[in-house]
């Protein structure tokens, strides 16, 4: 089969009329491919000459042949790649600029990561397998699992989870096995302290577990109010969740004080390793104390996060869970070769397999690439991003928690928005005419009018300097005398295919079909 000649096809453009005339721009909503199609029109064309002299009925026997046609869209190959490319251009990505989108880590993902994840040798093995025939991929998984030790400072691994959350659930049914092997499966640990500064996949996790989340608040300088963890400290507590540096993007200055209480009164200590990129080849969570700690291998390690793509989200443990982990669990034989091996009161499979293989495959690849010296410099060059932006910002938008952050920073829009009436949002909606994605905003909830900005580690510094810049532009031209500029964030945006949209509705009454589809590209 190959594409047919364009005078078979119809090609749409230029003589169809009905192709785009500016192929990028545009509010206009975009046609779908079933407006595209033309009846009898086709992507591809058989050749007919110089072969056997089939009936259809000898290609394909009646039984075997749909009663009605079904119904897709007719289009031409051509029109087909260019309705997907038109929407390609219509998005904004990683690979097209920065994405300073708050605890999520949007950075920018080496393509030869990519590239060793497609790789044959790799990509297409069957997940089934035998370990004779997969013994390079075992390998792979084991020395990914010790990197991931060694840089968390714990025992033992399991790859499986498929997310953040996925691992958060995972170290919260390690602690509830753990409890009940020590406790005598006595349900009286029952509770899970999370500070109010967490990731809300934190008490959402603690719920889906069937545990009671109890929270303690933040005190001054942004961090675990120490006395209030006190007060709710008891031995009904199973453990404490601690995501670091919290979503204030602040390291937690008593670590070593929290993980020593909740200790005390026989609770496990979990740490929130998602945004790893902070803390990187500097400190590691097993040295502060900890029990359990997740990674996303989809924000630190090379795959690129959001968009709905395959994650990873592996845990480590301290020495008293290895027993309980996942399984089986890819391991090194005593004779050097590698096969599974299903710990003894294993809490059971998270996920089918090995897990995502081809986003652990990137990791490997990652770490090796980097050694431990990258790694390092992956977590530095964060961190001065972040304090970079943060000081680029001072005096023009409020610093709630002044003091030298992580990863990521928290600026308050709180000020602005009394003055001159531009919100978080407005101020967020404007930064995309300028070209930037926007920060995560309204988030963490104890920060009014809150913009939670992580410029990550790939960006250059001319890049972080201009995203900087194009902020504090915003705040000068909402503050303008005559009110111009607070309009235009206001209204904006209005360069982009899509405005400003009802984020509610659009949640609370979700159009999935074409035929509903309002009639503007609001
Ligand atoms: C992203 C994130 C999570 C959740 O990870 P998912 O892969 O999206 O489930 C949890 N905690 C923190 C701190 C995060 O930033």
């Amino acid at each position: 089969m190959s594409p047919a000649p364009a005078h078979e096809q119809g090609s749409l453009t230029p003589a169809g009329g009905r192709a785009r005339s500016t192929p990028l721009m545009g509010r206009a909503p975009e046609p779908s491919l079933f407006e595209l199609s033309v009846k009898g029109r086709r992507s591809a064309s058989f050749r007919t000459s110089g072969l056997p002299d089939w009936t259809l009925e000898e290609l394909v026997p009646e039984a075997y042949r749909a009663p009605e046609p079904v119904e897709l869209p007719e289009v031409s190959e051509r029109d087909l790649v260019a309705h997907f490319t038109r929407l390609t251009h219509r998005q904004y990505s990683v690979d097209l600029g920065a994405y300073p989108l708050g605890s999520c880590t949007m950075k920018y993902n080496p393509k030869s990561c990519d590239l060793a994840a497609s790789l044959a040798g790799f990509a297409d093995v069957h997940p089934a397998s035998p370990p004779s025939c997969t013994q390079g991929w075992l390998e792979l998984l084991v020395e990914l699992e010790q990197s991931l030790c060694v840089i968390t400072g714990m025992a033992a691994a399991t790859l499986q989870p498929p997310a953040g959350a996925a691992g958060e659930l995972t170290g919260l049914l390690l602690m509830r096995a753990y409890h009940s092997a020590n406790d005598g499966g006595s349900p009286a640990r029952r509770r899970v302290i999370i500070p109010d500064s967490a990731h809300g996949t934190n008490p959402a996790s603690v719920t889906l577990s069937g545990f009671e989340v109890t929270t303690v608040g933040t005190n001054a300088r942004g961090g675990v109010d120490i006395d209030g963890l006190r007060r709710v400290l008891d031995t009904d507590v199973a453990g404490m969740m601690l995501t670091n540096p919290n979503t204030l993007g602040l390291f937690e200055e008593e670590i070593a004080e929290i993980t020593r209480l909740v200790h005390d009164v026989g609770g496990l200590m979990y740490y929130d390793g998602a945004n790893l990129n902070a803390i990187l080849g500097v400190v590691r969570p097993g040295d502060m104390g900890f029990d359990i700690v997740h990674l996303n291998l989809h924000k630190t390690f090379a795959t690129p996060h959001g968009g709905g793509g395959p994650g990873a989200g592996p845990v480590a443990v301290s020495e008293r869970l290895v027993d309980f982990l996942p399984g089986p669990r890819p391991v090194r034989r005593p004779d050097g070769s590698f096969g599974w091996h299903k710990p003894e009161h294993s809490i059971g499979r998270i996920h089918s397999w090995h897990g995502n293989a081809l986003v652990l495959l990137r990791a490997w690849t990652y770490v090796r690439l980097n050694g431990s010296d990258g790694l390092r410099r992956v977590a530095e060059t964060a961190v001065l991003n972040a304090n970079f932006v943060k000081e680029r910002l001072r005096g023009t938008y409020e610093l709630p928690y002044d003091r030298p952050v992580m990863h990521e920073c928290v600026v308050s829009a709180r000020s602005i928005a009394k003055e001159t009436g531009v919100r978080a949002l407005d101020v967020a909606k404007r930064l995309l005419e300028l070209g930037f994605h926007s920060p995560t905003v309204y988030f963490p909830h104890i920060v009014d009018e809150a913009l939670m900005i992580e410029p990550t580690e790939t960006e250059s510094p001319q890049t972080v300097a201009a995203l900087a810049d194009a902020l504090v532009q915003i705040a000068e031209e909402a503050r303008a005398e005559d009110g111009t500029g607070a309009a235009a964030a206001q209204g904006a945006p209005a360069t982009t295919p899509v405005g400003r949209v009802d984020e509610t509705r659009a949640a609370r009454h979700l159009i999935a079909t074409i035929d509903q589809r309002p009639p503007s590209g609001g």
